[in-house]
């Protein structure tokens, strides 16, 4: 049996490994030292978000049985996608995948802030009225569909090897949970990281209601998108302690708390979301 065989066949195992193994730890982590006071009970809450990410695995499983790892190695053994074609060295097609793959990911989530109906489903992660270690998997299980579907086409036009795919994936999750958790950093440590890796801190300010601190820093795992295409900002105005974290007028938890409403969440209020016809331009600015 070879590497990617082997791969195949414990996919879920590795992944519900890392995952189990990294979400104790950060759970862990936050209930120690908390970085914010939490504002809603966490017992119901973590019963949505977690149900919301069981729900997601189980409508992925039905809907993509071979799931990413399975249409990498379609495109192997087609020899399609750019990195097969071209037989690029192992070493170095699985850093080109992981990072474009990454780089991916950074404009999928400056799109669904952008257009307005993505926005609607999108809202679902950042209603939240808490910022922890469950947050950073509670997204609509359309967007979850859609981020699938997105990064099929990027596995067919890239041609990533197996293993890059599944490092790729168990990283995301890795980062998403670690940047999500409701802890804080020493000031120093989180500066060096932050050069390559998205930290509680900087991700925290994209969870804030205020309108150009969430449309910023959309990086999920590298920091280099937010810092190359200028969307990073380095701290949230009120501190970390005052900012408030959520959307404007979607404060009931009943809504934004508890799955029925989580899911309800996309279909309600008018659509009014559109960042780019809202900028204002003031005379100093440049056009
Ligand atoms: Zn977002
Ligand atoms: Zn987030």
């Amino acid at each position: 049996m070879n590497w990617n065989d082997w791969i195949l066949g414990n996919e879920v195992t590795i992944r519900l490994g890392f995952f189990f193994g990294i979400f104790a730890i950060m759970a862990t982590w936050e209930m120690l030292s908390p970085c914010r006071p939490l504002s809603v009970s966490k017992g119901a809450r973590w019963a949505s978000n977690l149900g919301l990410v069981v729900l997601n695995s189980l409508v992925l499983r039905l809907l993509f049985p071979a799931a990413a790892v399975g249409i990498a190695a379609l495109a192997q053994q087609q020899g399609w996608g750019l990195l097969n074609y071209y037989a690029v060295p192992f070493g170095l097609s699985a850093v080109i995948s992981v990072v474009t793959m990454d780089l991916v990911i950074y404009l999928q989530h400056v799109m669904v802030h952008a257009v307005p109906v993505l926005w609607r489903l999108h809202r679902v992660h950042h209603a939240d009225l808490d910022y922890d270690v469950t947050t950073g998997a509670r997204f609509h299980t359309l967007e979850i569909i859609l981020s699938m579907l997105i990064k099929f086409a990027t596995i067919l036009l890239l041609g990533p090897p197996v293993v890059a795919v599944v490092i790729f994936e168990v990283l995301l999750n890795a980062t998403a949970m670690f940047n999500h958790s409701n802890i804080q950093l020493p000031a120093g440590l989180d500066r060096v990281l932050r050069w390559f890796l998205v930290t509680p801190d900087m991700h925290r300010v994209h969870h804030s209601v205020e309108d150009d601190e969430t449309n910023s820093n959309f990086g999920f795992s590298l920091t280099w998108w937010d810092r190359l295409f200028g969307t990073y900002r380095d701290q949230p105005r009120a501190g970390h302690q005052g900012m408030t974290i959520g959307i404007h007028n979607y404060r009931d938890p009943k809504q934004v708390n508890r799955l029925p409403g989580m899911l309800a969440l996309p279909f309600i209020g008018r659509i009014s979301g559109y960042t780019i016809n809202r900028r204002q331009w003031s005379s100093h600015d440049e056009r």
